[in-house]
């Protein structure tokens, strides 16, 4: 086991989208990564290759997040390779392909984002936080949960993707307190419309909303609006706040 200088932070599917752009800037900011993720290896070493010239130590773990039996082996090889977990960004999660109709969900649907979203994040919190308690501090330690404006702005069209991220709001509210003593503080980052793979499918439609006026900023995010926001968080600079909530969105949801 080597012993870093820098602080580790595991960011879940880090590898695109929002997470890789918390990556970037945690890297930025002083920390390495421990990005995890599912499907193929294509495009991961260009992610980790980026991160390294931003200066991180990065590695790329395997691992899918609704498969609760990985968990402890994915906390292994970063306490392996890094010998520390700092900061946790729970950021890995998945939107309904289709939207539609509370009477046509289906049990199988709602799992499958319920197990990735909540079950799984949870217990891979779980896992994580037994391995950074077991473990003295070494600099400010935080744990950053990626929920969504739809945490409080719910859709009857997408009724799963809504409750997942009203559940993860929850966890975050209840983990601030349970954690309140160790100082590791808590935070929940609800983005608005981000560029993502998640968001290409639909881009169209939110051009048009964004023009419209629906976010007052009349802009899209970007993954970079979210990663900036996580490094600050992730800081230490913000220690005596815990079980906060930011919302990222342009103003969508005010
Ligand atoms: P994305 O689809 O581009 O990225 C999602 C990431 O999660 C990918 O890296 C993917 O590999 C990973 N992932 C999916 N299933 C996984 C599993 N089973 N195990 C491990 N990793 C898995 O989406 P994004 O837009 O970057 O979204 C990131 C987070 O932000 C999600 O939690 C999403 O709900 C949330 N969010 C996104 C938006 C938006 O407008 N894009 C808005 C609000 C919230």
């Amino acid at each position: 086991m080597t012993e870093a200088r820098r602080p580790v932070a595991i960011v879940t599917g880090g590898r695109r989208g929002i997470g890789l752009g918390i990556a970037r800037a945690l890297a930025v900011s002083g920390f390495d990564i421990a990005i995890t993720g599912i499907g193929d290896a294509e495009g991961v070493a260009r992610v980790i290759a980026d991160l390294g010239a931003l200066g991180a130590r990065a590695v790329f773990l395997r691992a899918d997040l609704a498969d609760l039996g990985s968990h402890q082996a994915s906390v292994d090889a970063v306490a392996a390779e890094f010998g520390r977990i700092d900061c946790l960004v729970n950021n890995a999660g998945i939107a309904p392909v289709v939207r539609g109709d509370f009477l046509d969900l289906k049990p199988e649907n709602f799992d499958a984002i319920v197990g990735i979203n909540l079950r799984g994040t949870v217990f891979f919190t779980q896992a994580v936080l037994k391995a950074m308690l077991a473990t003295p501090a070494a600099a400010p330690r935080s744990i950053v949960n990626i929920t969504s404006v739809s945490a409080a702005m719910t859709s009857p069209e997408r009724l799963d993707y809504c409750m997942s991220k009203a559940g993860l709001a929850a966890f975050s509210q209840g983990l601030a307190l349970r954690l309140a003593e160790t100082g590791i503080s808590v935070f929940e980052v609800r983005p608005g419309i981000i560029r993502s793979d998640m968001t290409a499918a639909v881009s169209g439609k939110y051009d048009a909303l964004i023009e419209a006026g629906l976010v007052p900023m009349r802009r899209w995010g970007d993954p970079e609006d979210i990663g900036n926001i996580v490094a600050g968080l992730a800081s230490g600079k913000f220690g005596f706040a815990t079980g906060s909530v930011i919302q990222a969105d342009g103003g969508l949801s005010i």
